[in-house]
């Protein structure tokens, strides 16, 4: 019996989604989290809600942070499921919705953790090609496969596809369900929600870890028409997956109501998105443009690997990719000003030292 159970996780692989030590000085660019604290507003309602309920249990239908995010995206809290991360939002997706119209379609390259997912829920997948410039090509999943999933900006290129463009992939393939991951949307992407009122096979995800400099109280959500909000629901039910905890819905709804928080954070992320792009190119770095909270880049004398390692060596962590497609590049977070120094001191210092 052991014999299975060791067979069986042999044959899947993990999704890692990114070191995490704790190393007093490193300068953490690895994980698109964001280089400011969150709202103050949603941390003095975490701290009250641990203080005041923690000893009952949680609202299990988060009944409060669907209407702030109904509200907030003009829908109705019929239309809004939420999950501890959007990972697990993403999660229940793949069960409940692509599942069911195989073989499911994404970019090659995207989100590491589609195809670990298909391969966990034994789900056909095809990954199709992006573009010579590394964009996703709407017209190359029109006739063929099942239903589909695209990161909106793509991750790790930070391309975005604009809002018309996804409009015209879901009324493409109004016969299937199609799910747009918008982690990064709120860095200068348009957000496909409104397509939601005209789109029933539309399901858009979204989340509190990057925008909202929440990662470390997962929260993400997905709005959609409410029989895919219905599907979803009852899959995340069926798997007895826990609702979110009291501080997370308390902290969640604070952190989407304090817009101006929001909007200053995110406008300085773009400026500083900016600036490292303009830097990188100075020292000869190829730049994806990007509307995320990172940069891809790549150098034309040095891999992926290479770079990434130079910039370890200087207590910097970046991350880098394995893949014919990627392996020349670098993902760099957009951290704050004095972070995104060091790096780009670091790289003039590791240009300049002869091999
Ligand atoms: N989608 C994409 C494209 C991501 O890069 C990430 C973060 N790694 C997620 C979803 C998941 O983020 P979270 O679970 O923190 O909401």
């Amino acid at each position: 019996m052991s014999r299975y159970w060791s067979e069986l996780a042999r044959g899947l692989s993990p999704y890692l989604p990114g070191e995490q030590p704790r190393i007093p000085g490193l300068v953490k660019l690895n994980t698109n989290e964001s280089p400011f604290g969150p709202s103050p507003m949603a941390i003095e309602a975490i701290r009250l809600a641990a203080s005041d309920t923690l000893r009952l249990y949680p609202d299990p239908q988060s009944t409060r942070l669907r209407e702030v995010l109904a509200e907030y995206h003009g829908v109705v809290p019929e239309q809004v499921f939420v999950g501890n991360g959007s990972d697990e939002v993403l999660a229940h997706a793949f069960a409940a919705l692509l599942k069911q119209s195989k073989p499911v379609l994404f970019p090659d390259v995207t989100y590491s953790f589609y195809p670990v997912y298909c391969r966990l829920l034994g789900i056909d997948h095809e990954a199709i090609p992006l573009d010579g410039k590394m964009n996703v090509r709407i017209a190359d999943y029109r006739d063929r496969g099942g239903s589909i999933i695209i990161a909106n900006p793509n991750a790790p290129t930070g391309i975005a596809l604009s809002r018309a463009e996804i409009e015209r992939l879901v009324s493409m393939r109004a016969d299937v369900p199609v799910v747009i991951d918008e982690a990064y949307v709120d860095f200068g992407a348009e957000s496909a929600t409104p397509l939601i009122h005209d789109y029933s096979n539309l399901l858009v995800v979204q989340t509190l870890s990057k925008s909202r400099a929440l990662a470390g109280l997962r929260v993400g959500y997905a709005i959609g028409d409410r029989a895919l909000i219905e599907a979803l629901t009852r899959v995340k039910d069926s798997f007895n997956s826990y609702p979110l905890g009291q501080p997370a819905q308390a902290g969640a709804i604070a952190a989407i109501q304090d817009e101006a928080d929001f909007q200053q954070k995110r406008s300085i992320i773009i400026e500083n998105r900016d600036n490292l792009t303009a830097s990188l190119i100075q020292l000869g770095f190829d730049v994806l443009p990007s509307s995320a909270n990172f940069v891809f880049a790549r150098h034309p004398s040095h891999t992926g690997q290479a770079l990434s390692a130079a910039l370890r060596e200087r207590a910097i962590l970046v991350r880098h990719f394995s893949g014919p497609r990627v392996s020349d590049f670098i993902r760099i977070t957009v951290g704050s000003k004095a972070d995104l120094d060091r790096l780009t001191d670091a790289l003039a210092e590791f240009l300049e030292t002869p091999p």
